[in-house]
């Protein structure tokens, strides 16, 4: 990938997640115990410190000193998760993926945080946008990085009435239901981002 088009990727995944944070925590405050915004953002500060080095670094060397950062800074159950969606991206994506590689590796990033959380689909997580996401993604067809922040959100959205199996909000059970997953929201907006960028890249 293109140093400047590796800045804009990782620059804008930053800048969303530190400018949602307040969002985020409030989210998390009303379902967990508030500290998801606060979490990301401590990490993607981190990242967006780095932006310069990580840039112009090969991809794989990219994501997985991305992936290093999230684990060491962000923390709480969100942390590892992210951390090792990005190391899983940093060992299967190719130097200049194509579609169908990116849904491959994207598969297998999925795969590896599903076992580390011995998380499923439909638990109310994250992986309740990035399974969806990572569908369409798979499906191939045209305006993808239009369509794949329309997916994210949607998915998001259809965290509100599910019931909580995994991560802290599990602890209240039924009384999750009516309240957007944290770290599904986080997961909206980091695949906006990243889809805006490379937009902006391809014109
Ligand atoms: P903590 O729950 O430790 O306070 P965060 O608030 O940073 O950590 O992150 C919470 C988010 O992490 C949840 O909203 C959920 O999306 C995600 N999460 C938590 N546990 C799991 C899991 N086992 N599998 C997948 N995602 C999980
Ligand atoms: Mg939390």
């Amino acid at each position: 990938m293109r140093p400047a088009t590796q800045h804009a990727l990782i620059a804008a995944m930053a800048t969303t997640i530190i400018a949602h944070a307040d969002e985020l925590t409030a989210l998390d405050q009303a379902i967990g115990d508030g500290d998801h915004g606060l979490n990301m953002r401590r990490g993607f500060e981190a990242v967006l410190s780095d932006v310069d080095a990580l840039a112009g670094q090969p991809l794989r060397d990219a994501l997985m000193n991305l992936g290093t950062i999230l684990i060491m800074k962000v923390g709480g159950a969100s942390g590892p998760l992210y951390g090792t969606l990005f190391m899983t991206l940093a060992k299967e994506l190719p130097a200049e993926p194509t579609v169908t590689e990116a849904a491959t590796a994207l598969d297998k990033a999925i795969t590896a945080v599903q076992a580390r959380g011995k998380s499923e689909p439909g638990q109310k997580t994250m992986l309740d946008v990035l399974i969806p996401v990572q569908q369409v993604l798979a499906r191939g067809g045209s305006d993808l990085l239009r369509r794949l922040p329309l997916v994210a959100e949607e998915a998001a959205q259809a965290t509100v009435p599910m019931h909580a199996i995994r991560g802290r909000a599990s602890f209240l059970g039924a009384r999750s239901v009516g309240h957007m997953d944290p770290g599904a929201r986080s997961s909206a907006v980091l695949v906006a981002a990243a889809c805006s960028a490379l937009e902006g890249a391809c014109l």
